[in-house]
């Protein structure tokens, strides 16, 4: 085993060292919109946000469905998030990997803007793990894997995810993990941000202490989703996210019964005030976490190429079966006259460093 985690190490140094030269190419590129409305037939919302919503829609020639995140322009410019969300389009436009959901076409109309991307049919994780109450240890252990790799691929790159939570985590029709929501993710190459982000459960203590962070605040995220797909529920945990928040500030959380013993040790290594100490954040980066003693059975390679076959697939009857997905309250899209803050959005551009 040892073996092959070291061979696994060095194949997927190679992955992202090729993945980091197609990336920082592309991220220099000017974006060029590539579709339009006429293009797509809306059908039903699937999710909403704080920047809008996101509706399942087909191409009208191809008949291909796609997730398409609508996001009105007077909204983004009134909440002061312009460049926050250029940054999300282009993140989204640049990223490629297995595990995260990337970018297939944008256009903007006269109100909005879309952002295309594949429609994965599974649902959240939230609401599986909502209806199963828990997922067993080899389930979150697959899901997990997946998030260390998406985060290694994405730190490997100079960007740093900051939303991790079941929500923002998709399962494909084979059962596999598509982050979605990249609109916290931030290039901060070697320096650190101090932006107050993210959903309290799953807030760092350096975020809430408001000192700089950096990748180590995904690795504290990742020590609450195992947490939380084990036992059901998040380690820190009150009604008031004052209360929350202390909680996390004090590390201290309890297991249930039911936690192994080598899963109580992990959570102890990543749930770790003390940065200094926190695994993933350590000289041997992610070593110390695809290493550790619960992942022992954990063939990276086999899930990294999808040979693996989980455990739990949700059903799912055709492509555009949205019946894992809630329902919600259709709008009608708002049209006007002429295009509204046409400067704002006028292209999005090479962009070196972003804002905080
Ligand atoms: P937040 O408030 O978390 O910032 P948001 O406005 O940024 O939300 P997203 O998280 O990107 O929006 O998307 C909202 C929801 O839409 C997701 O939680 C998910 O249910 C659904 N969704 C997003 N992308 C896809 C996709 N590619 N395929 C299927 N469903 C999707
Ligand atoms: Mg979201």
């Amino acid at each position: 085993m040892e073996e092959k985690l070291a061979k696994h190490y060095t194949a997927f140094e190679t992955i992202l060292e090729k993945a980091k030269s197609d990336f920082d190419l592309k991220w220099t590129k000017k974006m060029v919109p590539n579709a339009a409305f006429k293009d797509f037939v809306l059908k039903k919302t699937l999710g909403t946000g704080s920047f809008g919503r996101v509706v399942l829609a087909e191409h009208d020639k191809t008949k291909t469905p796609y997730a398409i995140k609508i996001m009105e322009k007077a909204h983004i410019v009134k909440m002061k998030q312009v460049a926050h969300t250029i940054s999300e389009i282009k993140v989204l436009d640049c990223v490629k990997f297995e595990f995260i959901v990337g970018l297939e076409f944008y256009f903007k109309d006269n109100v909005y803007i879309f952002l295309v991307m594949r429609f994965f049919n599974g649902g959240e994780m939230f609401s599986h793990l909502r209806t199963l109450k828990k997922f067993d240890e080899p389930l979150s252990k697959f899901y997990a894997s997946q998030v260390i790799m998406a985060f290694e691929y994405l730190h490997y790159l100079g960007l740093i995810y900051r939303d991790l939570k079941p929500e923002n985590i998709l399962i494909d029709h084979v059962g596999y993990i598509k982050m979605t929501d990249l609109g916290f993710c931030k290039k901060i190459d070697s320096s650190r941000t101090y932006t107050l982000c993210g959903t309290p459960e799953y807030l760092a203590p350096e975020i809430i202490l408001s000192q700089g962070y950096s990748k180590s605040v995904d690795w504290w995220a990742l020590g609450v989703l195992i947490f939380e797909m084990c036992a059901g529920y998040p380690p820190f945990f009150a009604r008031d996210p004052m209360r929350v928040y202390e909680k996390i500030v004090s590390g201290r959380f309890s297991c249930p019964s039911h936690f192994t013993r080598s899963l109580r040790g992990l959570l102890g290594k990543i749930l770790q005030v003390d940065r200094s100490k926190r695994f993933g954040n350590l000289k041997d980066g992610t070593k110390d976490i695809k290493g550790h003693d619960w992942f022992k059975e954990v063939d990276w390679d086999s899930i990294l190429n999808r040979k693996f076959k989980p455990s739990y697939v949700p059903r799912i009857s055709d492509p555009i079966d949205t019946s894992n997905f809630d329902s919600y309250e259709e709008e009608k899209l708002r049209v006007a006259p002429k295009e509204e803050y046409p400067n704002e959005f006028k292209d999005i551009v090479v962009q070196t460093s972003l804002p905080t």
